[in-house]
């Protein structure tokens, strides 16, 4: 080939590249953007159509970091071509029609299928005589991962199909929005890199917030004459399938206008474009393939939300949690309508792996959700930046936890306020805003959310700019949430991983109290319909941290009470000390059946303690006394039982 030496050496930088960003994406560390992968595959083909790199679909699964079992797909899945623009996309049908007249075919013009490029990852799943055999994800085309227990925990799903099918059904694993916020709160990482991590995890966890949509069947029972009549048998056999409409070339380009404009931004899930394919079958075999695409179907993509941008500055930003969020501070760009001039880097291993700097160009998108995201660094000018090892707001040494940098002083003032929003954030308390959160923190009259209801009026009427007013009106408003629910409780420590949904989750799931929270391990949890061991390991760990600030929530009245309280005990606290005639955890649960609340200690928030000789002169009876709380015997006990019973059998 007569290339000239410069080309040559491009044509293998480009090559170069594609194999090295083709073996991340498989191993599901995506390095560039699909659109600047495709723009670099673009040029290669326009230099080398015939480079082997652009036919070997995907790339090979890498040994090393994968358990899961290689299968081979008894039928290749293959990609699409693409069209990037009007003209692309007309181009496309003329070449098919130009094509089809060789054959006597109707022009497919016509006759297009179109529906929604989901962006997720392909996975073709396997059934015998209806039953779920195998789930295979993509990988090379040829040979992927067999990973059937991780797929049936997936949503669309179906363990048997309502007929006895031997059938391959393909779809696309994807992670909706809605989704994600529920299962993987606090990130905004795309849901396709998430959906992608999470499919191949060896545990399972997190799957079943993932979902697959079907678009295409091999083998069973029925032949098709149309694509139409595909997804037409998908849904009889109750699976979950995208949009899809049958239109012309005119129709097509004005569904692909409809989604760029308005649905796309509407939709639950992420779409990178369009696919649109000759409808009917016939059609689309004698137009038959080219370099393992099809000819009859494009990926007709919609223009990228995306600008080249330059870093000014990255701030690390220590949360409530103690995690530290790097922010890049870009040149102001517009896209989309809006003015991009921030953009979270989500932690330190993005950044790392991005070896972002300053004066770095970059490509800024805005994603569906409008969150602007840092899709690549396009060019490096200069060094990475430096990770910092000290946290900005206390100048305390950072710790590496997981992918986060986390600031390790509790009395940081970045956590101490973010905890403190998100105690009075979670439980709605409008009057203790942002400013006077800051003014209480910096007076050192708020360390932790106990601290709250030891302020008095002179404490918030001392402050710059407040009086008596507001004062009186945000401690009212403190004690009018009194009695907290167990999940708003929990929810508002602000634990890492711990979010309300979660907390409402262990509550659903019978951890009703919080003894029986304190005293869940992290196997227990990891057992939970939409837990996971991390979570779960996570949730033990940070109740464990927090066991003394919670004992202090206690002892300044702020006890949690189960979600359903009202039986006759509602509102009663009581302890169970030494030897009783009975297993203490049977009294426990009478208690707590009463709709009581088990403390394990004596604390003054403790109503009753009960103990085998309510005059003993033990400590704990001293404490007791001391708190005004009454020390009463098992016999005493269970007639205050009986009573709540009677008075519950009343109503
Ligand atoms: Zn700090």
């Amino acid at each position: 080939m007569g290339t000239s030496s410069s080309s040559a050496d491009r044509v293998a930088e480009l090559a170069e590249l594609l194999r090295k960003y083709k073996d991340a994406y498989y191993n599901g560390q995506a390095l560039v953007s699909d659109a600047a992968y495709d723009a670099l595959e673009d040029e290669l083909r326009a230099l080398e159509p015939e480079h082997a790199i652009l036919k070997s679909v995907g790339a090979p699964v890498n040994e090393v970091v994968t358990e899961w079992e290689k299968a081979r797909h008894a039928i290749p899945m293959g990609s699409l071509n693409k069209a990037v623009n009007e003209a692309e996309f007309r181009q496309w049908v003329a070449r098919c029609d130009q094509l089809g007249v060789e054959s006597a075919l109707v022009p497919i013009a016509n006759d297009l299928l179109v529906t929604e490029k989901l962006d997720g990852l392909s996975l073709a799943v396997n059934y015998e005589n209806g039953k779920l055999v195998e789930a295979i994800t993509r990988g090379d085309g040829q040979v992927g991962e067999r990973i059937t227990s991780n797929a049936r925990r997936m949503k669309g799903v179906p363990a048997r199909l309502p007929e006895p099918l031997t059938v391959s059904i393909r779809g696309e694993i994807i992670l909706k929005l809605s989704d994600m916020k529920i299962g993987f709160p606090g990130t905004d990482a795309p849901p396709r890199n998430r959906a992608a991590g999470t499919s191949k995890r060896f545990d399972g966890a997190g799957c079943e917030h993932l979902t697959v949509m079907f678009y295409d069947l091999e083998g069973g029972d029925t032949e098709h004459a149309t694509e139409k009549e595909k997804y037409e048998r998908l849904l009889q056999l109750g699976l979950i399938v995208p949009p899809f409409e049958v239109t012309d070339l005119e129709g097509a380009l004005r569904i692909h206008n409809e989604y760029s404009s308005k649905k796309r931004a509407e939709l639950d899930y992420e779409i990178d474009g369009l696919v649109v394919r000759a409808n009917d079958l016939r059609a689309q075999h004698l137009l038959g393939e080219l370099g393992g695409r099809p000819r009859a179907a494009v990926a007709y993509k919609f223009a990228s939300l995306a600008k080249v941008s330059r870093v000014i500055a990255i701030n690390w930003e220590t949360g409530p949690t103690g995690r530290v969020t790097p922010i890049a501070n870009v040149e102001p760009v517009e896209i989309g309508g809006a003015t991009v001039q921030f953009v979270v880097l989500h932690n330190v291993s993005n950044v790392e792996r991005l070896g972002i700097g300053v004066g770095h160009e970059v490509l800024v998108s805005r994603r569906n959700d409008v969150i602007p995201h840092l899709e690549e660094v396009v060019v490096k000018h200069g060094p990475s930046v430096a990770i910092p090892s000290a946290c900005a707001t206390c100048d305390a040494a950072l710790g590496r936890r997981g992918e986060y940098l986390v600031c390790t002083n509790l009395q940081c003032r970045a956590i101490v306020e973010g905890r403190i929003r998100r105690w009075v954030g979670t439980q709605d308390i409008l009057e203790l805003g942002d400013k006077l959160i800051a003014q209480l923190v910096e007076a050192q009259l708020v360390r932790e959310p106990a601290d709250l209801y030891r302020l008095t009026i002179d404490d918030i009427a001392g402050l710059e700019r407040r009086g008596a007013t507001i004062a009186k009106k945000v401690l009212d408003n403190l004690k009018a949430k009194l009695p907290l629910s167990l999940p708003v409780f929990l929810g508002s420590l602000g634990m890492d991983d711990f979010a309300l949904e979660t907390a409402k989750l262990l509550v659903a799931n019978g951890f009703d109290t919080l003894e029986k929270v304190q005293a869940a391990t992290a196997e227990e949890l990891a057992a939970l319909k939409g837990m996971g061991a991390i979570k779960a390991k996570s949730v033990v760990t940070g109740l464990a941290a927090r066991s003394e600030e919670i004992q202090r929530l206690l002892a300044v009245g702020v006890v949690p009470v189960a979600p359903s309280a009202g039986g006759g005990l509602a509102g009663k606290t009581f302890c169970f000390t030494g030897t009783l005639p009975r297993p203490r955890k049977e009294y426990e649960t009478l208690v707590e059946k009463h709709g009581g609340t088990v403390l394990s200690g004596v604390t003054k928030e403790l109503h009753y303690l009960v103990m085998s000789d309510p005059s003993s002169a033990s400590t704990k009876a001293e404490k007791a006394r001391k708190y005004g709380t009454q020390c009463i015997d098992s016999d005493a006990f269970m007639t205050l039982v009986d009573a709540a019973s009677s008075s519950a059998a009343d109503v």
